[in-house]
């Protein structure tokens, strides 16, 4: 399955806000951001005029990104989101929140979307008693999430576990730390999700 594997830090420089893809790095001052913060590359320090356009791009790179997802799966879930009812923006927020690697990683059991999509390929969590390996795998209202007994012992997600406490808790999610076992109670409210995002701008972008 196809994934980004450069360096990730070099695309919050770029979109100049945390994108948080290194888990714990993310929290100390070794974040690249603290101390560069402008876009990576020769010409990063230049002065550029940011075009209509390029301002609903980097929109679009920056929730395409903060999910880790590549470009022709985003427009794959943009489509999907101009079918549901709603408004296509946040529908769009809706479908991507439901990922299996971001549920895990909003429940605190992995540090990071991207550790997130790799423990969930290495077969780390069931969703509703069965081991799923696809972390685009759409998590359902009322599904439970846990991780398998055999991993509930590695450090990381114990580790993960003790780092998401400090990120607070999400309205739409059940998580029991203690049995690593949480429930997707319901598809969150778009107001409920944290985003440093114009959706609305993405929704322009691909209207053209
Ligand atoms: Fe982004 Fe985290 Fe790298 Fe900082 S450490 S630049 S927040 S990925």
């Amino acid at each position: 399955m196809a994934r980004y594997t450069g360096p990730v830090c070099r695309q919050c420089r770029r979109e100049g806000i945390k994108l948080f893809l290194k888990g714990t790095k993310c929290l100390t001052d070794k974040c690249p951001l603290e101390h560069r913060n402008y876009p990576p590359g020769q010409h990063g320090q230049r002065r550029v005029k940011v075009t209509e356009y390029g301002v609903r791009l980097r929109e679009k790179q920056k929730l395409r990104r903060l999910y880790g997802v590549l470009e022709r799966q985003f427009r794959n879930y943009f489509y999907r989101a101009t079918r549901m009812s709603g408004l296509t923006g946040e529908n769009l927020v809706k479908l991507l929140e439901r990922r299996l690697d971001n549920v895990v990683y909003r429940m605190g059991f992995v540090s990071s979307r991207k550790e997130g999509r790799q423990m969930v390929r290495h077969g780390h969590f069931m969703v509703n008693g069965r081991k799923v390996s696809i972390p685009s795998y759409l998590v359902k209202p009322g599904d439970v999430v846990e991780v398998k007994d055999k991993s509930k012992k590695l450090v990381r997600i114990q580790e993960s576990l003790e780092l998401a406490e400090h990120r607070g808790t999400y309205p739409w999610l059940e998580v029991d730390a203690e049995a690593k076992r949480g429930v997707f109670k319901a598809v969150p409210q778009f107001e409920d999700v944290p985003l440093p995002v114009d959706v609305s701008l993405i929704v322009e972008l691909y209207s053209k």
